[in-house]
Order: C-alpha cells, then structure tokens, then sequence
C-alpha cells in the first residue's frame, strides 16, 4: 500500500510503498477514508533527532477517517464495516487522569527523562493515516461516525477535538452575555466561533490579519471581525471573558492578557513558539488566568462528532490525493492552504502488488456484515 513516511529527521516526508499491516490482539484494520494535515507534522518532520522518541520509518496522519476492515482475534469484531473517526491519543486507559476522562493528559504522555517527547498515537511516535490503511491497537481509540462524509469526520479527530477542549473546559463562563474573542480564524478557529456559538456565547469577535478570513468568520456565526486585537478593544466592553489564541505568537498572548476584562481567561491552543510572562501585579485585570490545553479527550471527539452529524458543524475543507501529500504539506508551510487540507487515499483494492491481501479483507467485512 502507499504511505507518507517520514523516514530522516529534518527532511520531507516521501511516499513510500510499504506492506499492509496485519492487525493482531486487540488490533483493527482500518481501511483509510481521509486524512487530514496538521501543522504539527510540520514540526515533527523539522525536528532533531534528540525531540522525539519516534522510530523512524513513521507514517504521518494523526487526523484519520476510515472504515473498519478487518480485525485481530481478540478484538471487538463488532466494529467491522463501521466508519469511524480515530482518537489520537493512545492513552494507557488506567492512570488517574485517564480515569477522570482527561486521557488528553494521561500520564504517558510525560516528555522521556532525556527530554524527548514520548509517542502520543497514530501519526506521533505510532504509524499513522496518511497511508491507505493504518492499525489501531484497541477500539477504545476509535468513534463512529455514521454517514458524515470522511473528509469532514477527518479533521475532527485534532482541528475539532482540540476547539471543542479549548471551549467546553469553560463553558462556566460562556453565557448570553460573555464576550468571547477567537483569534486566528485557520483550521481550528473557524471551528471554534461555532463551537462557542452552540456553547450561548453571548459575543463573539473574531481576529485575522488575513482579510480573507474575516467574510468566513462572519459567516459562520461571529459578530464581528477585525485586522487585530487593539481594532477590537472598543467592541470588548471593558475587556473579554474569554479569549481562545490560536496563533501563540508572544504578540498575540501579550495582547491577549491585556485585553482580558476581570475573571477573563485566556486559552492558548496555537503552537508558534511565542512566550507570556505570568505575575500577579503585572498590570492585568484582577483574577486573569491563563493556560495550554493539549487536544480532546475521547470524551470532547465524540461531542464535536455528534455536533458535525446533526449539521451543526461546518468544516472548511478541501481533499487533494494522498499522492499529492508532499506538495501539500509545502503549501501548508508556505501558508497558502485555507480550512483544513485533507488527504484521500486511493481504495486499499485498486492499488497494486496488496491487491490479493486488499481483497482478502474487504471479503472477510463482507462476511462479517453480512452475518
Ligand atoms: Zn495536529
Ligand atoms: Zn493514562
């Protein structure tokens, strides 16, 4: 089957064909339907060897639909022939914050003693979907998802989740009259607006410097939208109680700070590498907090699934041939992608040399459905 893998650090990832893997245990055999890209494959494929604890050959996709085919012996044949969105966060199922649904935090997910950041789950550390099928090792990490089109379920399994956590973790601030601001309205932004939108935010304004995000953001549910913060200070009426950074610039987490009204939380969810200096008498509003949320829980995944199922829910995205992924994933650098990039691989049967394998699996999920 083809695979994108990235096989050196600090280099492209290539596609590469590669043998189609056999679940066994626990394991299932995903068929892959879409795969959406991430800029954090972006600094996965830039980093040195010494960042993360990943094998290399590694499959990247962590943003995976696809269709249950086949299953090992001692897993839940159950999902077969199911569609599905996968979790990304292949969490122990046992430590305290697993226990308390917060796998998005489950206590694996330390960085190694040496600094390197552990495996996190398909695409991080495991192989993941931008492949024609991909291995997940247990059906706790996968969500169905009924007759959502996978190019929309893909984007869902991070950009989705991950807006959902970033909102839902205080909705105890979120009412008819909050002010609520989302800056960076990219691929997890314009999911946000929504998401605070169907939480009762009050007001919502949103903030792009790129006029051609701002009509979008309009549109999908925001009251206002500006070029940058200082042009929304005189709409925040005396400062924002919620402000979701999905750019994490130092710029925009400093201005942020500034802008938040007393009690106001900032939520910083963008990774470009920018700083905040925290204090108590540092001239901000009294009561101001601030935190990194990483991802969604399982919990958070199959919320944004429901929300996209019942139409509540658009994802901005656009499907180009898994072939297409390097050229992709350099326009995604290049910033010149809009809403979500998502790749669709060609059918596991119509691929070559795996063709007997392929339709193996496709004739034992016949069985199985057919039972
Ligand atoms: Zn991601
Ligand atoms: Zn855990």
């Amino acid at each position: 089957m083809l695979a994108v893998q990235l096989t050196e650090w600090g280099c492209e990832p290539q596609l590469r064909a590669v043998a189609v893997p056999e679940p066994r245990g626990a394991e299932l055999l995903l068929q892959v339907t879409a795969a959406g890209l991430c800029r954090s494959d972006l600094h996965v494929m830039d980093a040195a060897e010494s960042s993360f604890d990943y094998p290399l050959p590694l499959t990247l996709g962590h943003e995976v639909a696809g269709t249950v085919i086949d299953a090992g012996p001692d897993a839940d044949r159950s999902w077969l022939g199911e569609a599905v969105v996968v979790h990304g966060i292949w969490s122990c199922g046992h430590c305290r914050n697993c226990a308390r649904g917060r796998e998005n935090y489950c206590m694996t997910l330390r960085p190694r003693a040496d600094g390197r950041l552990a495996p996190i789950g398909n695409g991080l550390g495991h192989h993941g979907g931008l492949a024609q099928a991909m291995v997940v090792p247990s059906a706790r990490y996968l969500v169905r998802t009924g007759d959502l089109a996978p190019a929309v379920a893909a984007p869902l399994a991070d950009a989705g989740a991950t807006a959902y956590h970033a909102v839902r973790q205080h909705a105890d601030v979120i009412d008819e009259s909050a002010i609520c601001v989302v800056i960076g309205v990219g691929g997890l932004g314009h999911l946000a607006i929504q998401i605070l939108r169907h939480f009762g935010a009050g007001r919502i304004l949103a903030v792009d410097n790129r006029p051609e995000t701002r009509p979008v953001a309009l549109q999908l549910g925001s009251d206002a939208a500006f070029a940058d913060l200082t042009a929304a200070i005189p709409a925040l009426d005396g400062g924002a109680d919620l402000i979701l950074d999905f750019v994490g610039t130092s710029d925009t987490m400093e201005s942020a700070a500034r802008a938040l009204a007393p009690g106001g939380r900032l939520v910083v969810v963008g990774s470009a590498g920018g700083g905040l200096a925290v204090g108590k008498h540092i001239g901000l509003a009294s009561g101001w907090q601030v935190n990194a949320p990483f991802w969604g829980a399982r919990s958070d995944l199959e919320a944004v699934v429901a929300l996209a199922i019942n139409e509540k829910l658009h994802v901005e995205a656009t499907t180009y041939p898994l072939t297409d992924a390097v050229a992709i994933y350099r326009r995604l650098r290049a910033g010149t992608v809009t809403g979500r990039a998502v790749l669709v691989p060609p059918l596991l049967t119509s691929h070559g040399p795996q063709h007997a394998e392929a339709s193996r699996q496709i004739s034992n999920v016949a069985r199985e459905v057919g039972r």
